[in-house]
């Protein structure tokens, strides 16, 4: 038994077709994903825990490969409770790359045994990030072109 398990983790502060895209297409390295929402992000949240893990769910309802949780602490402790062998991310631009950099090296030096895989965000979703997709709606635009289907905001 030596599955291998990555965790995606993030705040999903919503879960967008970039965040979608990124897990669909690692579903081939990987006998599971887990889908991990952090509880501790240091960004303002607009979408309670509950309300983003089960919008992920119902994303990935027909994708028994695919498990959504919540988890609070370290992500390499909770890798390490899930016995995942890897991190995913994705990459959008050379500062998400400066930023990665810096936590996927952190994450290596406290969890050897744990590799980050980087996916590349595909041009089209690059522009895509969850703070502008929360401008949109505090300002009462309609975001839904950048969300998956299962995500409702009404
Ligand atoms: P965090 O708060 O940890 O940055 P996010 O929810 O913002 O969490 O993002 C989670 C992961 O998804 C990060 O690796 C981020 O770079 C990646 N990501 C965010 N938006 C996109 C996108 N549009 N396309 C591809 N990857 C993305």
């Amino acid at each position: 038994m030596n599955q291998r398990i990555a965790v995606f983790p993030g705040s999903f502060d919503p879960f967008t077709i970039g965040h979608e895209s990124i897990v669909s297409r690692s579903l081939g390295l990987f006998d599971k994903v887990i889908i991990a929402v952090g509880k501790n992000s240091t960004k303002a949240n607009l979408f309670d825990i509950k309300k983003r893990v089960d919008w992920i769910r119902e994303v990935f309802r027909e994708f028994p490969q695919v498990e959504v949780d919540s988890y609070e602490g370290l992500t390499v402790d909770y890798c390490k409770r899930k016995g995942a062998r890897f991190i995913l991310r994705g990459l959008r631009t050379s500062s998400d790359f400066g930023f990665e950099r810096g936590i996927g090296q952190v994450n290596k030096a406290l969890l050897p045994e744990v590799e980050t895989v980087f996916i590349l965000a595909l041009p089209e979703h690059s522009a895509i990030s969850s703070t502008i997709i929360r401008d949109i709606i505090r300002n009462g635009g309609d975001a839904s072109q950048f969300v998956p289907k299962a995500v409702r905001f009404d």
